[in-house]
């Protein structure tokens, strides 16, 4: 099968051996695939990962349990062993023998095949188009942020990062009616939440003034950690959603003086992504750079790292 893979370097490879699925798990045929930034630090090495990367997809159950086949699916990154004290704790996303689709020790979609456990798949109603069930992944990650932090209408947030990530949880943050800021420094992004009524700010314009309840860093990059930190009111919380190979440096004080709570944010739920994007609740048209076929995927990395992008999606020619 054609696949990218990644071996120090990212390389696409024509004739790659097809998965085989092991006990329980289904064999799916990848249609359409989202480049994020995760991705783009595996390929500078961020996990130390080989093989085929690729977590966020929409796929056809080629085979599978029959409530499955032949259904179009989206699937939950973590492949959990059900048994460990995270598992049996109800924090399988923590499992500790867990493999990651395409971030660790599994391979991912950036091919035309994978195998994943059928417990993960979710089938998507025929009504949610590709191009939108793409976003679910990425989608339920923002949404994990309102499982972990209490956002009411008199909350002030600011979200730092305006990028792939930043942009989907504007939208899920808006949602809650809170006094939400997003700021970013690509003017393009922000015109898109400034389109939709979301307040926005350059970051050239941004005034650190301790007085944010909450703020969500998707920037990306190891300057975002350290200007929350200067944005957070006493009492407040980080809620971190960046994860950059790039070590941070931070003067953690401010935090101990200030009593600042920083919590980490990973992945999120499937079902309520899903029904959000059914419901067209959030907008993913605008976020969409380029579709290029899976043979051009060392190009579309290269695209998708352009600060103009945002999402570069692989479509799989069948
Ligand atoms: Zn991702
Ligand atoms: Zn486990």
């Amino acid at each position: 099968m054609q696949a990218l893979v990644f071996d120090g370097h990212l390389r696409f490879d024509p004739s790659h051996p097809d998965p085989t699925p092991q006990p329980a798990e289904a064999l799916l045929a990848v249609r359409l695939a989202g480049i994020c930034a995760t991705d783009l630090e595996i390929a500078r090495g961020y996990m130390g990962f080989r093989g085929i990367p690729g977590h966020e997809f929409v796929a056809k159950v080629l085979e599978g349990p029959p409530a499955l086949k032949a259904k179009r699916v989206v699937a939950e990154i973590n492949c959990v062993c059900r048994e460990c004290d995270m598992c049996t704790a109800g924090l399988s996303t923590h499992c500790r023998r867990r493999t990651v689709v395409g971030i660790l020790g599994r391979n991912g979609a950036f091919a035309e095949k994978l195998a994943v456990p059928a417990a993960n798949c979710h089938p998507i109603p025929d009504t949610l188009p590709d191009e939108h069930a793409v976003f679910v992944e990425p989608v339920a990650a923002a949404l994990q942020i309102l499982r972990q932090v209490r956002i009411e209408p008199r909350t002030k947030v600011t979200l730092l990062g305006t990028g792939r990530l930043g942009l989907l949880i504007a939208q899920v943050i808006a949602r809650t009616r809170c006094q939400l800021t997003c700021i970013g420094r690509n003017p393009r992004t922000l015109e898109i939440l400034d389109r939709k009524g979301i307040r926005t700010q350059l970051l050239a314009d941004a005034q650190p003034r301790e007085d944010q309840d909450i703020v969500i860093d998707s920037t990306g990059s190891p300057e975002g950690l350290p200007l929350a930190a200067r944005l957070v009111r006493p009492r407040g919380t980080i809620v971190l959603k960046t994860t950059c190979a790039a070590p941070i440096t931070l003067d953690l004080a401010p935090i101990v003086i200030n009593e600042v709570s920083i919590v980490g944010s990973r992945c999120g739920p499937f079902p309520e992504a899903i029904a959000a994007l059914a419901r067209e609740e959030i907008d993913v048209t605008p976020l969409i750079t380029a579709t290029l076929p899976l043979s051009q995927g060392v190009k579309a990395f290269e695209q998708a790292a352009q600060p103009q992008s945002i999402k570069v999606l692989l479509k799989t020619e069948v």
